[in-house]
């Protein structure tokens, strides 16, 4: 069973603006040491952020100074590791979601990943899809700069 409370998790972080979006990697560390996350990226880093024990080793890539996180287990860098999953509920490492690929006249879903590499799709448009994807609902509240939320349950 998908956990909606951690997909939203994650969902609100794609909206936050906190996480900088980059492609074909879960998450590269650039030579700066900035990091850049495809949309399966931040689902990860919710994930640990939020209590998810899994390793993660930052290996150099062929370009200089530039790394790929490998997340979990089996060191996954492009899809979502079987830890991950478990952790949101979910049984898939990629997820088709609606999103605009720039055909007015499609009415298809696309994967997650693709969209984020080939269509452009900003984390906004993906996080609304994975809204409709899992049918939750944007809380007004939750995008307000000051989040007191009371979490009792
Ligand atoms: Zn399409």
């Amino acid at each position: 069973m998908p956990n909606l409370e951690r997909l939203e998790m994650f969902i609100q972080a794609l909206e936050s603006g906190e996480y900088k979006q980059g492609k074909e990697r879960l998450t590269k560390i650039l030579p700066d040491g900035t990091k850049e996350h495809c949309c399966l990226g931040v689902m990860c880093e919710v994930a640990i952020a939020n209590g998810l024990e899994i390793e993660t080793i930052a290996v150099s890539v062929g370009f200089e100074g530039e790394k790929n996180v490998l997340y979990g287990e089996t060191g996954r860098r492009d899809f979502l590791p079987k830890e991950v999953q478990r952790w949101y509920g979910v049984n898939t490492n990629n997820f088709m979601i609606p999103v605009p690929c720039g055909d007015e006249n499609c009415n298809s879903t696309h994967s997650a990943t693709y969209a984020n590499d080939m269509f452009g799709s900003d984390f906004q448009a993906i996080a609304n899809g994975f809204r409709t994807l899992f049918n939750i609902p944007k809380n007004e509240t939750s995008v307000s700069s000051e989040n007191n939320e009371n979490n009792e349950s």
